[in-house]
């Protein structure tokens, strides 16, 4: 464990955007945890701030987990249990796995992070949730000071949700995860993009190692590199809302993208009604909207966490006004509050 006085959280998140944080302590195991306290109010955990955006400096410590660790816990028939520490960069793992000869986690390549945030957003893309694979998660209770193992069923994953996001969001510091991975690949290639990307590529029967060349492939080409242009991903989820509601949005707005999410309820595509509304490549001040993707704010160097938050508010109002449908901030906002 190391501790230290305040630290600069620049480098700490993806906006890039300067916050200080008055305490620093990195945690390299969970032995670390014992007889820490944590303040819900003021104390936050980050992975690799790639899904939060601070609009302030931090009023109480920042954990940095850092607990490492990836192995084979387990093989069940075809199946195999791999273990990973939740201070491992996701895509490290995602590699890892691939060269074990192990598929499921392909259509979640590249995605930016640590382990221990991957449940928290429940990650997804091209047709693939983390929860899907998901055994069980370890955590650190902060109320209790225990170390627990939840299976799945107990964590309340939802689309890009879960209890350790919505229900109980200070409670808990992800230590590990467990998945469940395959030795005989079953492509997921439901996502019109990802086959149209293989077949670019020439490929005609694509294994778990191809599948992920081609998600990378994908986001590289659509995604600014937070390294260059500091983002946070998707800034807004995209909103489900009732079936009859979103035929009706059809009716009025031509060419909008309707996905089905369950038997009642659809999916809208954010980044179709934000650039409908105008704000794809809008600069304002140093923030602005992606000119490659609508739904990833950027920071253009030297824009405050406040800066993109008001520009953000923008833009979600003048969807609401046009569509009369609310977005949500995907990331994780610290020191303000969306509503
Ligand atoms: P896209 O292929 O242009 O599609 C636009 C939206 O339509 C996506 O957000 C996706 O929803 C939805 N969609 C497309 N095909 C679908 C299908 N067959 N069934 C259900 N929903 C479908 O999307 P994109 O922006 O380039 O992103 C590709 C994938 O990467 C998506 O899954 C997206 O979520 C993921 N991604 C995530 C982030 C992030 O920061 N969280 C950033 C970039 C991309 P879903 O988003 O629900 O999949």
């Amino acid at each position: 464990m190391i501790r230290g006085e305040s630290l600069q959280l620049r480098r700490y998140n993806s906006f890039g955007v300067d916050a200080v944080a008055h305490r620093a302590i990195q945690l390299e195991s969970p032995d670390d945890l014992g007889g820490l306290a944590f303040d819900p109010a003021a104390d936050l955990v980050l992975g690799a701030g790639s899904n939060t955006l601070f609009t302030s400096d931090t009023e109480g410590a920042v954990y940095l987990n850092r607990i490492g660790g990836k192995r084979v816990v387990e093989v069940r028939g075809s199946t195999v249990v791999v273990e990973a520490g939740g201070g491992e960069v996701w895509q490290s793992l995602v590699l890892w796995t691939l060269s074990q000869g192990l598929s499921g986690l392909e259509n979640l390549s590249l995605i930016p992070g640590l382990v221990g945030a991957a449940p928290v957003q429940n990650i997804g893309a091209y047709g693939v949730e983390l929860s899907e694979r998901l055994e069980s998660v370890e955590a650190w209770d902060w109320r209790e000071g225990e170390l627990v193992r939840l299976d799945r069923d107990e964590c309340g994953f939802g689309y890009r949700d879960s209890r350790f996001k919505s229900a109980e969001p200070a409670r808990w510091l992800i230590t590990s995860i467990r998945l469940c991975l395959d030795m005989e690949f079953r492509p997921n290639l439901s996502y019109a993009g990802l086959g149209e990307q293989l077949d670019r590529m020439g490929v005609e029967t694509p294994d778990a190692a191809l599948v992920s060349r081609a998600v990378i492939a994908l986001r590289k080409s659509k995604l600014p590199n937070p390294a260059r242009l500091g983002n946070a991903g998707s800034f807004f989820t995209n909103p489900v809302i009732s079936r009859d509601r979103a035929e009706a949005l059809q009716r009025d707005f031509d060419g909008l993208p309707v996905h089905p999410a369950g038997d009642e309820s659809a999916k809208l595509s954010a980044a179709w009604m934000i650039e409908n509304c105008g704000w794809k490549g809008h600069r304002q001040g140093n923030a602005g909207v992606s000119d490659r993707h609508a739904l990833v704010l950027v920071n253009h160097g030297g824009a405050t966490g406040m800066e993109i938050l008001d520009l953000a508010r923008r833009v979600a109002a003048s969807v609401e006004k046009k569509f009369g449908v609310a977005l949500t901030p995907e990331p994780r906002i610290v020191g303000d509050r969306w509503d």
